[in-house]
């Protein structure tokens, strides 16, 4: 297990699918105030569209169709991104699906903190531990793969 520490200044990746982008556009607007203390970046239109709107200042990296699920993946692995709120459509399914599946596991892997749904999103930026440093967990699969002779 080799532990990373969070900083008390969080670095958030927003990201939603076309049909849950304005539930995430208004969940920004309603926590402007917390989240203008964090480095945020997303998806490069759901971050588009949460500055245009918010007035937010919300790096954005390709389109999820086009990539931009895959650079925040890697930025995961980076070290550069603590945690995420992720609004995925649950209705639809969309053309980049292993993008988005990859995404899941990759955050999954490296402990990180994902909100899925407004309430979860809530509860995670109400948390004590956002105003705070952080130590999360990632499984050390070196050492796994070692002991196991592979
Ligand atoms: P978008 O990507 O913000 O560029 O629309 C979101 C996604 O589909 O992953």
């Amino acid at each position: 297990m080799s532990i990373d520490k969070l900083e008390k200044q969080k670095k958030i990746a927003l990201v939603a699918h076309d049909n849950r982008k304005e539930a995430l556009i208004s969940w920004a607007e309603e926590n402007k105030d917390v989240l203008c203390k964090h480095f945020l970046c997303g998806t490069g239109t759901t971050a588009k569209l949460i500055t245009e709107r918010t007035g937010l200042q919300v790096n954005g990296f390709k389109s999820g169709p086009m990539g931009g699920d895959q650079q925040i993946g890697a930025n995961i692995v980076e070290g550069n991104i603590d945690f995420m709120i992720f609004f995925w459509d649950p209705l639809t399914s969309q053309p980049h699906d292993p993008d988005v599946k990859a995404l899941l596991r990759i955050s999954v892997l490296y402990d990180i903190p994902i909100a899925m749904s407004k309430s979860t999103a809530d509860f995670i930026l109400k948390s004590p531990i956002m105003e705070e440093e952080y130590e999360r967990h990632v499984i050390d699969y070196y050492n796994k793969i070692r002991k196991n002779n592979f």
